[in-house]
């Protein structure tokens, strides 16, 4: 909000197949929306076919490598390549489900920095975390080791996405008022790296975003946007959380 250009970016995860990629990006790409800046993440092998087209592409994954004998990763430059301007990295099925390390996904934003590619880095705690009140520590260590890695000055050159693991596909949105103290929360420690780099940044919400409750969060003043998973994947829906950031 404010000055900052509204962001809605959507994860497909690894859904679908080609004919719903073509479909959904048909659905995007005739939608008029004039102020929010629209991504969507599809899965690797999809990029080419939607490289071409007017909406922007963004990348779910990146290593934090150049090139080389990295069997299975994909490189900064190649997602350069396919069109992507955008890409994940630090997601928590990422973390979670691949160990990747809070040292790990500050590299993998500095790769994509070093190709032009905006990172998306997400920071959230888990259920567990949240209840022991150590919500602000544990943000604190995962953005600690982004600007590390990136350097101060980078900070208005990425995006963050909170997104509390608690809420992600669980249909648990967290409340506007849980979202804010967070977002506000992350300004407020970025600031004392780099004021002006903090007033600028995209701080996105992500976890159980909907066509219901996306104008409510949206509506903070420290939101500037969503990272959709589910409901990313409804052209209706997703349109709908689009407009919610307009
Ligand atoms: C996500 O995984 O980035 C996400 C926010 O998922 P969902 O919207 O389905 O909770």
């Amino acid at each position: 909000t404010q000055s900052r250009q509204p962001l809605v970016a959507g994860n497909w995860k690894m859904n679908g197949n080609l004919t719903l990629a073509e479909s959904l990006a048909d659905g995007i790409e005739q939608a008029e929306l004039q102020v929010t800046e629209v991504v969507v993440c599809p899965p690797f092998p999809y990029l080419a076919a939607l490289s071409k087209r007017t909406l922007t592409l963004g990348a779910q994954d990146v290593s934090a490598c150049e090139s080389g004998a990295y069997t299975g990763d994909v490189s900064a430059a190649m997602l350069n390549e396919m069109g992507c301007r955008y890409v994940i990295v630090g997601h928590s099925e990422r973390r979670d489900g691949h160990q990747e390390s809070n040292a790990l996904v500050g590299e993998k934003a500095a790769q994509a920095l070093s190709q032009g590619l905006t990172p998306i880095v997400c920071v959230g705690e888990s259920e567990q975390t949240r209840q022991a009140g150590l919500v602000e520590s544990h943000i604190a260590e995962q953005l600690k080791a982004i600007v590390d890695s990136i350097g101060g000055e980078a900070i208005a050159k990425i995006v963050i996405a909170y997104e509390p693991i608690w809420a992600i596909g669980t249909g648990q949105t967290a409340t506007p008022e849980q979202a804010q103290a967070v977002h506000r929360f992350i300004r407020g420690y970025l600031a004392e790296v780099d004021p002006a780099a903090a007033a600028k940044i995209r701080i996105l919400y992500g976890g159980s975003v909907k066509g219901s409750n996306a104008a409510e969060l949206f509506a903070q003043p420290d939101v500037d946007g969503g990272l959709i998973g589910g409901a990313s994947l409804k052209v209706d829906e997703f349109l709908t959380i689009c407009q919610a950031a307009n």
